[in-house]
């Protein structure tokens, strides 16, 4: 069994929706039926759904976006979809706009749980018209709900005992199943999701209760690129990573992965293969645990990173500084991604600055705090064993121009992780390209 995954851009318009079907009836001739679909929202409908709840809470009218939801879909159907088929999903589509503009009706203060109510929409309808235009074109397929199998707990980690026991269940048979992506039930039983690009996440889900023998994940790019096509020329696909090369490129932000995805796979070693619709044939990227080379592989960069730094005499020599600080981002629920130390201080870096007066007023009651906003963390990827020298100094060479914030080397073999301020941020990326030649 395998499991398919295909984001916005693969769905965003009846032509492309059409090349997904290929994909999947290419695979199917040429391996049976024997594969779970997962489908992402049409592209830019989760970000329309997000507006409409913005505006909602705004006490703005919602008629315009409505209108763009509304056409994007009628569009979409009227292209791909005849007699029966066209009727049964013109009406579920307008079930679908019912479902949002009640919520609206409902109260003016729009709660969370409405919020994540509003977003599910996307991959809702979008699977629902892509199962029946499969149906159309005589591609038996059983749809599934992934509301009726997906769940997290409090902790919004999956809840794979109760997924493990549902799921061997709906997928009883070798079929084609297509499901939603990204949308799932909480501990409440109320309608949840796994964050934004969380549709990488549930195939991986699926593909680790199912025992998949592989998880591909189908995008408008073949494969992990070994720096930021935005910002730097003449990149390229890598072809293998490992799954720790994986997992630290898409935390440290390449988009084209959720950061989560690599976990189940790698605890049961299931290849996932990111693939282009676009160019099915290109081998795109190959993750699995082999080490097939040394050296650094890609580089990827998050921004919006604010640095904290910790700094307490009083704490000199002293144990439980760090407990104590570590606490806090707990109790906040606030991760914290790069840390450096010295003697009497901590550096460390957050992406997420919600709680961030209060943290730092809590962290004020013991210690010197000083907040640096605007950085960039920059992760140079690879297999970079630290017993080898000479990896590190090539970074710190091509970077001698720029002032580093931060540096974390050593905690592991596959990373080197830098924070600079975001204005250098350009010029670092190409300066890194150089790892490469
Ligand atoms: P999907 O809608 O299929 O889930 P995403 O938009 O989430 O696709 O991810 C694909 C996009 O990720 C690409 O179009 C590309 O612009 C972006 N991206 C950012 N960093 C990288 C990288 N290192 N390698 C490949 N793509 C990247
Ligand atoms: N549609 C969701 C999003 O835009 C999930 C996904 O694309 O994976 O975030
Ligand atoms: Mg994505």
């Amino acid at each position: 069994m395998k499991v398919f995954k295909f984001g916005g851009s693969s769905l965003a318009n009846s032509t492309n929706i059409k090349k997904v079907k290929n994909i999947i009836i290419n695979e199917i001739n040429s391996n049976g039926k024997d594969l779970v679909v997962v489908l992402s929202a049409v592209f830019g409908i989760t970000n329309l759904l997000f507006k409409i709840c913005d505006n909602l809470k705004n006490n703005q009218s919602i008629d315009s976006e409505i209108k763009t939801f509304r056409e994007k879909f009628l569009n979409i159907i009227e292209e791909l979809l005849y007699e029966s088929f066209k009727d049964t999903c013109k009406i579920f589509l307008e079930e679908t706009i019912n479902t949002i503009t009640n919520l609206k009706n409902e109260s003016n203060n729009l709660t969370k749980r409405e919020e994540r109510i509003i977003v599910a929409q996307g991959e809702i309808i979008t699977s629902f018209i892509f199962h029946n235009f499969l149906l159309q074109e005589g591609v038996e397929n059983l749809f599934v709900n992934a509301l009726d199998f997906i769940k997290i707990n409090e902790e919004r980690e999956p809840d794979y005992e109760y997924i493990n026991s549902v799921a061997s269940n709906i997928f009883s048979s070798k079929s084609l199943y297509i499901t939603q992506g990204y949308i799932c039930r909480n501990h409440l039983g109320e309608i949840d999701n796994l964050g934004r690009g969380g549709s990488d996440y549930t195939a991986s889900i699926i593909g680790y209760v199912l025992k998949a023998k592989e998880i591909q994940i189908w995008s408008d790019v073949s494969g992990i690129y070994n720096n930021d096509p935005r910002f730097v020329e003449n990149t390229y696909p890598v072809n293998y990573l490992t799954f720790d090369e994986a997992a630290e490129l898409a935390y440290f932000g390449a988009k084209v992965l959720h950061p989560s995805t690599v976990l189940p796979a790698q605890k049961s070693s299931i290849p996932v293969i990111l693939k282009n619709t676009f160019n099915p044939f290109t081998a795109g990227t190959v993750i699995t645990n082999l080490v097939l080379s040394e050296g650094f592989k890609a580089i990827a960069a998050k921004d919006n990173i604010t640095i904290i730094q910790i700094k307490s005499y009083r704490m000199l020599m002293a144990y439980g500084f760090l407990r104590k600080i570590f606490e806090t981002f707990e109790r906040f629920k606030v991760p914290v991604d790069v840390i450096t130390t010295s003697e009497v201080s901590v550096s460390l870096t957050i992406d997420d600055d919600t709680h961030l007066n209060e943290i730092v007023e809590e962290l004020s009651t013991f210690a010197n705090i000083e907040v640096i906003k605007n950085n960039t963390v920059i992760a140079c990827v690879g297999y970079i064993p630290k017993n080898k020298p000479g990896y590190l100094q090539k970074v710190l060479t091509l970077l001698e121009k720029i002032p580093i914030r931060m540096l974390s080397y050593g905690s592991s073999d596959y990373n080197i992780t830098l924070v600079i301020d975001t204005t250098y941020k350009k010029e670092a990326l190409n300066k890194l390209n150089e790892l490469f030649l």
